[in-house]
């Protein structure tokens, strides 16, 4: 069973997905983290200087694995792209290649194949439109700008 969560930034996606995740013992996938570990490995190997080309061109050549009890363990081409990624770097960074088509096929590609067969909450633009347009529930979660920021505060402050 897919349960499909998508929304505004900030709005609680995650915290819902996991805590709804946790209550009904379902994989909690946060497709962010790999288009957040796809951008540290472009910074790591000296590729956001010419994006999008540096990316397409290597792209399809990336071997990709994603495991662990909620797929967040990330590793590219062998090495560790689970950790960290929540700097300010990779923050600055990751909407723009998150937006280079060639990357998001191959995201899209590789989060299919993992829900496939497995009860998954998860969340991430694009998810109930684009990667799981026939999930069993979709939901769309908004709030308010004053909510959206507060929450965006909090969150850097803790991981400051
Ligand atoms: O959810 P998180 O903040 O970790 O996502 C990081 C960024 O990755 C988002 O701001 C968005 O630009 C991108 N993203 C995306 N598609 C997804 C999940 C995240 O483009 N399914």
């Amino acid at each position: 069973m897919i349960i499909a969560i998508d929304g505004l930034a900030a709005s609680g996606k995650s915290s819902t997905a996991k805590l709804l995740a946790k209550k009904l013992g379902f994989i909690h996938f946060s497709t962010g983290k790999m288009y957040r570990a796809i951008t540290g490995y472009i910074i790591n190997n000296e590729l956001h200087e010419n994006l999008p080309d540096s990316i397409i061109n290597v792209i399809n050549n990336l071997n990709i694995i994603v495991d662990g009890s909620n797929f967040e363990n990330i590793h590219i081409n062998n090495e560790n792209y689970s950790n960290n990624l929540y700097t300010d770097e990779i923050n600055s960074l990751v909407s723009l290649v998150s937006s280079i088509s060639e990357v998001r096929k191959k995201m899209v590609k590789i989060q299919r194949q993992l829900a496939e067969n497995n009860c998954v909450v998860c969340e991430g633009r694009d998810i109930c439109t684009v990667v799981f347009p026939n999930a069993d529930y979709k939901f769309f979660f908004k709030a308010s700008l004053h909510s959206r920021s507060n929450r965006r505060y909090l969150e850097m402050k803790k991981i400051d």
